[in-house]
């Protein structure tokens, strides 16, 4: 039995009477100090940890203007504040000790686009790419770039002034910004914008923290302009904080926004930007060059710029290996083949642009001459103008970070000197240097970044657990730093500085004091993310290695625990698992609840905690985790104390309601790209916390609900009558579940024998003749289609017939999935065991298997090979990629009609098995069928999550963000398909319409083409 662990809740007596004296006037957002958000928040991408007291989520502007205004009264003045955003910095720019104040959760709604005078006005958690999805219908998008667009928000961009791929075109994030809302400690609201010399000269004259402000930095413009030339860096990537040199505008107007861009939260709150819309280029084409040498890719950079190139990215071989082993491969690798010299050891990603499309040929017969030599070092290159192929060369360019984050082993590589930039020229001479630095200390590294720009990342594979290698953090930071010098560069070229910041005073020298007295002039009690940037005088920067480090919280548990729980400690926050996109299938309990602890990184991040804490007590949890009818009476009485008035304050419930909130859809497993996999920690969690406690009646209902089906089926109407009836649904309401779907009355073997479909024995597959054999397949069955969904079955077995092969059926065995979901882990590989063993003996009769629903299907990949060993598990195809596999056998029909059919995959499906997407549509293609595989989110059903009472209105909720838009039209819901059981059920549910699996729209093609009646009506 795993003990009680102490849940650490208690914030100091000054953040506990600042957060009680901010509802009291009036605060509306949400206020957070339990231990589970504590941790969740943190971390970011960085190497750092560093939990805050507390966290507040402000609801609107107002909220913003009360924390400020209490946290600047004298009784708070030893109070800090973060403004914290996506959480994406990569060096702990959003961490503090202090007060974390989320702009992201609420404020994040696009206030109003002007398409004529081109421009957004965003709340500041607006993410990027949410806005460019909101423009991108008239050609318009938001051009400062970066990697994590899909998370970033555009209140972290504009503190970080970020910028990324195309920035020389572009620029940064500055360059975008129009007028900025910004909330200064004192609680003013400050509308900042571009000020003419007599508006500026009015303003000073203010009496509040704004005239301050402005008088210092007007001042500090006009003496110390010599000053500010000489020691700012002429750059395309100067990230520099408070950003001197364009106080005025182009146009000579004072602009406080230069400073508050960039300042990484340590002068004000931005609540609100107006930022510049700018029109996407018509025509583009992309390049991809294969170099012998890293270092030929990067001096090629030069000659590609006076090609006219809008943008080069270079990656080198240790990331392009890491994207062929990643699912982003399967889209990208026709432009990146292999050469008769070996493996290109660095390749230039270079983007051309024009208006016109004579005008981009004209580019481009240019760039070919140009490269046609085979000279530079140069392999060879391909070109497409293909926005599909363009999309996602990028993608696998913008996944670079996380893919180098899952190199195997312990040694991860680690950022702190990630983004250093110098001037492009010097770029080859300074990577050799750089290179040198760290292959003297044996060090594994990969590179990849924006050439054009002199921006290359570098990540240095360090094992932060072991403290002789967390020392090189300091080491080589100062030895890079002094390069960058050495070349006239920046440490901070594009990911700001956080705790990096130490090393301004020396970078910017006389001009620091200055920026003392800007951040005194904002925050003279030094309480805004203080220890970066600037430090007002008599206060000091953090330096970078007197901050914790997760590392040092990894080390505190023992390597056997750490083994087993690979899945979840190599979590490295680069926060993939964020992504906005409705229509994207990761992490959807994130997505509809925006609790960052309902998402993989949260669940990884609390799995981390817990096992660190157990390893405090000594105890390692898988071995802790058995539990008996013997201890019954312990797991009570720990049940009734957790129940009573305040609980019993065991941290395990607050991991345990994370883990609740977790689908097991299995996305993140999928798409994350260190492969975390929360249902699989998940399971062992369970397992764990119910050897404390009591597990609900529920769960031993649901766990051996898979066995009891055929009997219940056996009396389908009956069950029926009794399940729904005013008996069963108090059981049912008793047990917790809701909305259950009754079972499929038809009979499926009586139908399957009817039809030729014989049962699937060893012996009788071992007595067909090797031609039969060849013909032969098994239809593995599973709970949901068999019981639920039996006419599924039946037509892909009548389907099977048609194309010329003979199906059989398996034995109805239960597969153990919900098991596996429950953490009922014993159960489940027992069950495992007695099915791989039925699956192994036909496998072994020379018989393919197949299986119908995909979720079930896929268990056998992932679940029973990590329980019983890659060679006790046959493979059961997918029914998409056994067709595929016999393309050319399939008869091949004429395209019938023009229906087009949009296919909605189950997400476990489209993220587990990316590659057989494309099979659906290459078989659909062969029968006639038009067929497309439509981007969605997830239904929100996902097996057993929506049929839990508690979870209902999520799920509900995850449905309306992608399958509800898509299906509310009741014409389109009649052209749609969904090859998962649980996402017909959740449709059924919510919109009334049964939705067909693709086999009955492929048999329909069949039978049409040999003019037979197809059974099948088309009615929503
Ligand atoms: C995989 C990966 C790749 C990356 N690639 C790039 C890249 O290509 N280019 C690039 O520029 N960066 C990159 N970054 C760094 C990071 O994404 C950027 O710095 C981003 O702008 C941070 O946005 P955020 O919303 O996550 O902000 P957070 O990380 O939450 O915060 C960043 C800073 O902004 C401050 N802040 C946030 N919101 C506000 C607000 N409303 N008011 C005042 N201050 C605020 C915080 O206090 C903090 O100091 C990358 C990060 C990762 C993980
Ligand atoms: S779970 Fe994966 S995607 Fe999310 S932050 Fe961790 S490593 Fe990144
Ligand atoms: S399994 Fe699905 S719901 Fe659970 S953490 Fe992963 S992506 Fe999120």
């Amino acid at each position: 039995m795993i003990p009680a662990l102490k849940s650490n809740a208690k914030p100091t007596p000054l953040t506990a009477d600042f957060l009680a004296e901010l509802r009291l006037r009036g605060f509306e957002g949400d206020i957070t100090h339990s231990h589970s958000d504590r941790t969740v928040f943190a971390t970011d991408n960085s190497i750092y940890q560093l939990s805050p007291q507390a966290i507040v989520f402000p609801r609107n502007e107002t909220d913003v203007v009360r924390i400020a205004k209490l946290a600047g009264e004298p009784n708070f003045r030893a109070l800090k504040l973060t403004p914290r955003g996506g959480g994406t910095g990569t060096n702990g720019q959003s961490l503090t000790d202090g007060v974390a104040v989320d702009l992201s959760r609420h404020m994040n709604a696009i206030l109003e686009i002007n398409l004529e005078e081109g421009w957004a006005l965003v709340q500041a958690g607006v993410v990027k790419d949410q806005l460019n999805a909101a423009v991108a219908a008239h050609n318009l998008f938001f051009a400062p770039e970066l990697s994590p667009s899909n998370r970033a928000t555009i209140g972290g961009m504009i503190a970080t002034d970020a910028s990324g791929q195309g920035s020389v075109l572009h620029g940064k994030t500055r360059d975008h910004v129009f007028a900025l809302n910004a909330v200064l400690l004192d609680g003013t609201l400050w509308h900042s914008h571009p000020l003419e010399s007599p508006q500026l000269e009015a303003e000073k004259l203010r009496s509040d923290r704004v005239g301050r402000v402005l008088r210092v930095l007007d001042r500090i413009r006009q003496d110390d302009a010599q000053m500010i030339e000489e020691h700012f860096p002429r750059l395309n990537r100067c990230v520099t904080g408070y950003d001197l040199v364009h106080l005025c505008d182009c146009q000579g107007r004072f602009d406080m926004n230069s400073v508050l861009c960039g300042a990484e939260g340590s002068l004000a709150f931005i609540t609100q930007a107006k930022v510049r819309l700018t029109r996407a280029p018509r025509f583009s084409a992309l390049l991809s060059i294969r170099y012998e040498s890293f270092d030929a890719a990067l001096r090629d950079a030069g000659a590609l710029m006076r090609l006219e190139a809008a943008s080069i990215e270079t990656v080198d071989a240790t990331v392009l290996g890491l994207a062929r082993q990643d699912a982003i491969w399967l889209k990208v690798r026709e432009f990146f083949p292999d050469d008769s010299q070996g493996p290109a050891q660095g390749v230039n990603i270079v983007e051309f642009i024009a208006d016109k499309q004579v005008q981009l040929e004209d580019k481009l017969s240019r760039v070919r001459a140009a490269l046609s030599d085979g000279s530079a070092g140069r392999f060879g290159f391909t070109v497409t103008h293909d926005a599909i192929a363009i999309a996602a060369i990028w993608s696998m360019r913008k996944k670079s970070v996380g893919l180098l984050g899952n190199m195997q082993g312990e040694r991860r590589p680690m950022p702190f000197v990630e983004d250093t930039v110098v001037p492009p020229e010097h770029l080859a001479d300074y990577i050799m240097e750089f290179r040198h630095a760290l292959d003297k200390r044996g060090l594994v590294y990969g590179m990849f970044g924006h050439v054009d720009a002199g921006c290359l990342h570098v990540r240095p594979a360090i094992d932060m657990k072991d403290p002789a290698q967390e020392a090189l953090v300091r080491e080589i930071s100062d030895e890079v730093f002094a390069l960058t010098r050495k070349y006239h560069g920046v440490l901070w070229g594009e990911h700001g500085k956080g705790f990096r910041s130490e090393y301004a005073p020396e970078f910017f020298g006389p001009l620091y004091p200055r920026m003392q007295e800007i951040k005194a002039a904002f925050d003279p009690y030094n309480q805004l993310n203080p220890g970066k940037i600037a430090a007002p005088p008599g206060h000091d920067l953090t330096r970078l290695d007197s901050v914790p480090t997760r590392g040092q919280f990894d080390r505190q548990i023992p390597i056997s625990v750490r083994k087993e729980n690979q899945d979840s400690l190599h979590c490295n926050g680069n926060a993939a698992c964020f992504n906005f996109d409705p229509d994207d299938a990761m992490c959807p309990s994130w997505k509809a609840t925006r609790d960052r602890r309902h998402s993989p990184k949260g669940r990884a991040s609390l799995m981390r905690e817990w096992l660190r804490l157990m390893a405090s007590q000594a105890v390692d949890p898988s071995a802790a985790s058995s539990s008996g009818w013997i201890d019954m009476p312990r797991r009570a009485l720990n049940t009734l104390r957790s129940m009573r008035r305040g609980g019993d304050g065991d941290f395990s419930h607050e991991v345990k309601a994370a883990m609740d909130g977790c689908l097991s859809c299995k996305s993140c497993v999928g798409q994350c790209p260190i492969k975390v996999d929360v249902p699989s920690f998940r399971a062992r969690f369970l397992q764990a916390y119910y050897s404390r406690y009591l597990r609900p009646i529920r769960d031993g209902v649901i766990g051996r609900l898979e066995s009891a089906l055929p009997l219940m089926s056996r009396l389908a109407h009956l069950t029926n009558a009794l399940m729904h009836g005013p008996l069963g649904r108090v059981i049912t309401r008793g047990l917790g579940l809701t909305a259950l779907p009754a079972l499929d009355t038809l009979d499926l073997w009586g139908e399957a024998s009817q039809r030729g479909v014989k049962l699937a024995t060893p012996e009788a597959l071992r007595a067909l003749s090797e031609s039969q054999r060849q013909r032969s397949v098994v239809v593995v069955q599973d709970a949901f289609t068999t019981h639920y969904d039996t006419r599924v079955v039946l037509d892909f077995c009548e389907l099977l017939q048609r194309l010329g092969f003979e199906p059989w059926l398996s034995s109805y065995m239960p597969n153990g999935k919900p098991q596996h979901v429950l953490g009922l882990l014993g159960t489940f590989v027992k069950t495992a065991q007695h099915q791989a063993a039925m699956l192994r003996k036909l496998a072994e009769a020379g018989v393919d298997l197949i299986g119908v629903d995909p979720s079930m299907t896929l268990t056998y990949r992932a679940e029973y090979i990590k329980a019983l060993g890659r060679d006790k598990v046959p493979r059961v195809a997918l029914v998409q990629e056994w067709l595929a596999e016999r393309l050319e056998h399939l008869p091949k029909l004429p395209q019938q009609d023009e229906q087009s059919w949009s296919l909605l995959p189950h997400c476990t499906e489209r993220t587990n098995a990316p590659a057989s997407m494309d099979d659906w549509t290459r078989v659909a293609e062969r029968l006639g069928v038009k067929m497309q595989i439509v981007p969605s989110g997830c239904c929100g059903m996902a097996g057993l999550y929506g049929h839990e009472r508690a979870h209902r209105s999520t799920s509900e909720a995850i449905y309306r963000l992608s399958w509800g838009l898509k299906l509310a039209n009741p014409a389109n819901a009649r052209q749609t398909l969904a090859t998962g059981y649980s996402c017909r059920c959740q449709v059924k549910l919510m919109d009334g319409t049964q939705l067909l699996h693709p086999v009955q729209i492929l048999l329909h093609a069949i039978k049409r083409a040999s003019n037979l009646s197809t059974g099948i009506t088309f009615s929503a």
